[in-house]
């Protein structure tokens, strides 16, 4: 099979020819349609997320959407030919407090396609039968980025708690926050949309959020102070954990999606008397990712996707790194 695949840290992915792997016990091999590049792929050819041991051959990828070709032994529940998903988590311990009552996505010692096992940049995954999505009929290239971003959008949704009715601020409106803000209206809440970048606000307001602001603007903050029940950060930075501060309400939920690893304050004094939780979400769950499937089957979520072919990934990992991406990509095998 062709696979992008990474000698070195930060160096150009090499397009090859690598064996076809075969699925071991409770695995099945998924033919790719597409795969999505993710920010979390870029952390991974940087070097600042690593695996000890990584895969041979070592290849990116965790947003792949493709058809089952192959059954392992011990499979049930698959047929050759049915659609399938394969996620960023390949498999979980399954026995840890977060796996057996179905957080998952905090399990620990969970190991991921593209870091752990070799991922999507490649025509051919395996993937854990257990931990396969099912995936509805519709083109692949705008379910990829469903199989990372969208399930990341909605577990934070999730994570929050956000109900019909509630002000939802979405901080970061990239594709992750495009989806979240998608799905926050579709799920009846009203939404804010925050970002620095106006055209990114112009596609929010065009999704539905109702009211678009720039996060820096301390005017625009300062009209909607302590009236979001929901901030939900979706920004590489911590630029915008003053605004969270500011606009979410007493009691109200604040939700960490991005990784953002510098500190940033918090007043133990303002914690106390706001009584606002503040938490984080990490991808999601299986039955989040079953939902999700479901509300793309009813009626598809819209979302900017540039085609590429296997051979233009690198430089797709160069555009996520600098932020010049103009949405998520998508690999075409
Ligand atoms: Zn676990
Ligand atoms: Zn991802």
């Amino acid at each position: 099979m062709m696979a992008a695949v990474m000698d070195n840290h930060g160096q150009p992915l090499r397009v090859t020819r690598v064996a076809r792997p075969t699925p071991g016990p409770g695995k099945i091999l998924i033919r790719l349609e597409t795969s999505g590049v993710c920010h979390t792929d870029v952390h991974v050819w940087q070097g600042k997320v690593r695996a000890d041991p990584v895969p041979r051959p070592f290849i990116l990828g965790h947003e792949g959407v493709g058809e089952v070709a192959e059954i392992g032994p011990g499979v049930t529940g698959w047929s050759v030919g049915d659609r399938a998903g394969a996620a960023w988590i390949h498999d979980t311990c399954g026995t840890c407090a977060e796996c057996r009552s179905g957080h998952e996505g905090f399990c620990q010692v969970h190991r991921a396609h593209g870091l752990h096992v070799p991922g999507t940049f490649a025509e051919y995954v395996v993937a854990d039968a257990r931990f396969a999505a099912r995936v509805p009929a519709g083109d692949a290239a705008a379910l990829a980025p469903l199989m990372c971003a969208g399930l990341t959008a909605y577990g934070a949704l999730e994570r929050a708690g956000l109900q019909g009715g509630e002000c939802c601020a979405v901080f970061g409106c990239g594709g992750l926050g495009q989806y979240a803000v998608q799905l926050a209206r579709r799920r009846g809440a009203e939404v804010i949309a925050v970002d620095r970048d106006p055209s990114k606000l112009a596609v929010s307001a065009g999704l539905g959020a109702g009211r678009v602001l720039d996060g820096a603007d301390a005017a625009a903050v300062a009209g909607v102070k302590a009236s979001a029940d929901v901030c939900i950060n979706f920004a590489p930075t911590p630029a915008t954990w003053a605004p969270m501060l500011a606009m979410v309400r007493p009691r109200g939920r604040i939700v960490a999606a991005a990784m953002v690893s510098d500190p940033v304050p918090l007043d133990q004094e303002w914690l106390t008397a706001s009584g606002v939780t503040i938490t984080g979400t990490s991808v999601g769950t299986r039955a989040q990712m079953a939902d999700l499937m479901r509300i793309q089957a009813e009626a598809p979520l819209a979302a900017h996707v540039t085609e590429i072919g296997l051979d233009g990934v690198t430089e797709a990992l160069d555009a996520l790194a600098r932020g010049t991406a103009p949405g998520r990509y998508c690999i075409r095998f």
